[in-house]
């Protein structure tokens, strides 16, 4: 397998990241299994997961419109190509996953995967709640462990249209609806699960036969790996937690952090009181 020679993290890295940073700074890594590779790429304010089956590819979250090239510098390195792009998946709408995907699925010429339930509050349906103004300290808190990133005239334009999980739906890309349990485009073996809690919309990418779980921002990495406590909805949340405990994971691809191993990883997350 080719090794994937992308800088860890935006350079230069940020003291407060590496004073903070208790489980290390984030890294590329590629895994591998169950006819399947996942490659975890930390980007400028989010990890962004490549997803690869056969000749198919899907990316989960692009934080950033500077985190555009780091992709397709990484697809390059993995042999493959933006037309290889079925869909880029939207792990829940929080800005910092969302605001460079549409600049990549135009590239790609893909659709934006949302959770059913984001294409509802697009669509008319009830609106997606923002992170609670109890939880401002715990989201500043996360931004310092990754080092105050601060946004490149590229985001500040846009900033404006994704800042609020309530809005309109911001992208120009079509939107692909996916729902609870359905299989990723070209993708067999992976499945997105609705895992509401921490967003209303959120959504969590599953293999059974690799054992890999794309957490999106359900599970954290700031300090081991914790179940996040920016919750819009702790009772979702509670129930999301019991659903994936019950899976065979056996590597927790998180939102923020590094990549976590192990037999029954899901058992060592830290419950933190939201
Ligand atoms: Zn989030």
């Amino acid at each position: 397998m080719i090794p994937v020679p992308i800088a860890p993290f935006p350079s230069p890295r940020p003291l407060s990241a590496w004073l903070l940073s208790r489980d290390g700074l984030p890294r590329v890594r590629m895994l591998s299994g169950g006819g399947t590779v996942a490659v975890a790429l930390p980007n400028r304010y989010s990890m962004t997961h490549i997803l690869l089956s056969g000749d198919a590819v899907v990316v989960v979250d692009c934080g950033s419109n500077e985190d555009v090239p780091r992709v397709l510098e990484a697809l390059r390195w993995l042999g493959r190509t933006p037309s290889q792009v079925r869909a880029v998946v939207v792990s829940h709408f929080h800005f910092d996953h969302v605001m460079g995907i549409d600049a990549l699925a135009r590239r790609a010429g893909c659709p934006v995967a949302v959770s059913r339930r984001a294409w509802q509050a697009f669509n008319g349906g009830p609106r997606l709640r923002p992170p609670p103004a109890r939880s401002t300290g715990v989201l500043l808190w996360g931004w310092a462990v990754q080092g105050f990133q601060l946004l490149p005239p590229s985001d500040r334009a846009l900033v404006h249209r994704y800042l609020d999980p309530a809005g309109p739906n911001p992208f120009v890309s079509p939107l692909l609806p996916l729902d609870d349990g359905q299989e990723l485009p070209g993708m067999p073996g992976w499945q997105a699960l609705w895992t509401p809690g921490h967003a209303d919309d959120a959504q969590a990418l599953f293999h059974r036969e690799a054992g890999f779980l794309v957490t999106g921002d359900t599970i954290r990495n700031f300090g081991g790996g914790e179940w996040n406590p920016v919750q819009c909805d702790p009772e979702a949340m509670q129930q999301t937690r019991r659903r994936l405990s019950a899976l065979p994971v056996r590597a927790v691809l998180a939102g923020h952090g590094p990549v976590m191993e192990g037999e029954r990883i899901l058992a060592r997350m830290k419950v933190i009181d939201p």
